[in-house]
């Protein structure tokens, strides 16, 4: 048997002076800025000040700033991401011979970290804004445990203490994850836990609860809020994020650029939007500025469909409902979507900045069943030899129904998608589906309306 290189390689990595050294605000090239946070007391938007003793200065600026479109990656934060940067970007030749496809598929991988997941990006900045700052802790939540695993690693590099409240039915399930952040030094409580007031008010009138992602946010916020020189992080939703994840797209458009390469559709997973935001972000670019007309494509599980049946309205970020409202596309904080093995997209709203460009015509959205995302991600992985995280796999599943669709009309597109994290640490899930076990689930829209009736009411503005 002969073997022919192939003209483009498998994996492309930029080299230092190619790295991008500034991370891109979308927002400063959008023809109308999403709509402001708004403080639930007042009813207005929120101003730096009021913004400040949740968020650490710096990162509060980055939340309200529209207009820079710039933003210089601090030296620091460049050097950390040296340790792991630049992530690749891959032709993924086996995948395209195992459709039978004409399209030519990239991804870019962001799973080379211990982490596993696009989330350092984000992580390594907060982590390092809050330390300038002079802060002495950072509290945090984690449902799935891959937020919490990259903020603890970035808490580590920077010499920050860290507390994380892990919902206690991932505390019991996930003890690897759990462990992982330990490993970095982080304090994890299960929650919820007698270390705050709503957290003891729970425990008191739900004894035996196994937690939710509401209540481990109010208890970080709680704790950051009563702890002096503390602050709380959030790992998705924010502006603040979506800033630092441009840097996955920045890379793979000068990735494409070097081989002479410009995607026809952009396919990424969406649970708050940051990955999704990230990658797209200079090709949304050249499409706010006219200069390129690429599709964009968000994918989201069929259980908790933000975009594709969700209401573009204010809505809280969590169920403790003192933090700002930000108006996104939202299945409203009441709403409990059923168990999914993609625990990072379980998340009730959208990116404000995703959540308007969709509302303005931009960009499209899928939803996809679970089995189905685990039929791709086992496809993707005997072909591509990278064993998906499940949230990965719904972008993966996008770009193949894409391929899919070329090899009936015969276009030679090219895909580009966002390859987020690997699955090691999700083998219950694999397994569920290689029993046979995996159910999934729709919401009715009578489950929907509970989720709605949850909206707050907002005056006219
Ligand atoms: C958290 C997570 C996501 C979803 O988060 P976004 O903020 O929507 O990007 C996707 N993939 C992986 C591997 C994750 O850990």
């Amino acid at each position: 048997m002969t073997s022919k290189l192939n003209p483009i390689p498998y994996r492309l990595y930029l080299t230092e002076e190619q790295m991008p050294k500034q991370w891109y605000n979308l927002r400063a090239d959008m023809k109308e800025q999403p709509a402001p946070l708004i403080n639930p007391a007042t009813m207005k938007p929120v101003s730096l000040e009021e913004l400040e003793p949740i968020f650490c200065r710096e990162l509060a600026k980055q939340e309200l700033d529209g207009q820079t479109r710039y933003v210089d990656i601090p030296q620091e934060v460049q050097a950390v991401y040296r340790m792991y940067r630049p992530s690749p970007l891959v032709r993924a030749y086996n995948l395209e011979k195992a459709l039978d496809t004409p399209a030519k598929i990239y991804f870019k991988f962001e799973g080379n970290n211990t982490s596993g997941s696009h989330k350092l990006n984000s992580a390594l900045a907060q982590a390092y804004y809050a330390k300038e700052q002079g802060l002495k802790g950072l509290t945090t939540e984690t449902g799935a445990g891959q937020w919490g695993t990259a903020l603890s690693e970035a808490c580590a590099h920077f010499g920050l203490p860290l507390t994380v409240y892990m919902v206690k039915v991932s505390y019991e399930q996930k003890p690897f994850r759990r462990d992982a952040m330990r490993t970095f030094g982080a304090n994890v409580i299960p929650s919820p836990s007698e270390t705050t007031q709503v957290g003891r008010k729970i425990l008191t009138e739900h004894p035996g609860t196994s937690g939710s992602l509401g209540c481990a946010i109010s208890e970080a916020v709680e704790k950051a809020l009563t702890t002096p020189d503390t602050r709380y992080v959030l790992g998705s939703v924010l502006n603040q994020v979506v800033l630092h994840q441009s840097i996955i797209g920045l890379e793979a458009k000068k990735a494409m650029d070097i081989l002479g390469e410009y995607p026809d559709v952009v396919v990424g997973c969406a649970g708050g939007g940051s990955n999704l935001a990230g990658l797209i972000a200079p090709f949304m670019q050249d499409k706010l500025t006219g200069k390129a007309d690429p599709r964009i494509v968000a994918v989201e599980p069929a259980s908790c469909p933000s975009f594709t049946r969700g209401r573009y309205a204010y809505d809280f970020c969590y169920t403790g409902r003192i933090t700002p409202m930000a108006k996104m596309y939202t299945l409203g904080s009441g709403f409990i979507p059923s168990p999914n093995h993609a625990g990072g997209l379980r998340y009730h709203g959208m990116s404000p900045i995703l959540s308007k460009l969709y509302h303005d015509g931009y960009m499209e959205a899928v939803a996809y069943e679970q089995t189905g995302i685990f039929e791709a991600a086992v496809f993707f992985a005997k072909a591509e030899q990278i064993l998906p995280a499940p949230e990965s796999a719904h972008a993966i599943k996008g770009a193949m129904e894409e391929a899919l669709r070329c090899k009936e009309t015969g276009e030679n597109k090219t895909i580009l998608f966002g390859l987020t994290g690997t699955g090691y640490f999700d083998m219950t899930a694999y397994h569920n589906f290689m029993e046979g076990n995996m159910q999934d689930y729709i919401p009715t829209d009578e489950d929907l309306q509970k989720g709605f009736d949850s909206l707050p009411q907002i005056p006219e503005m």
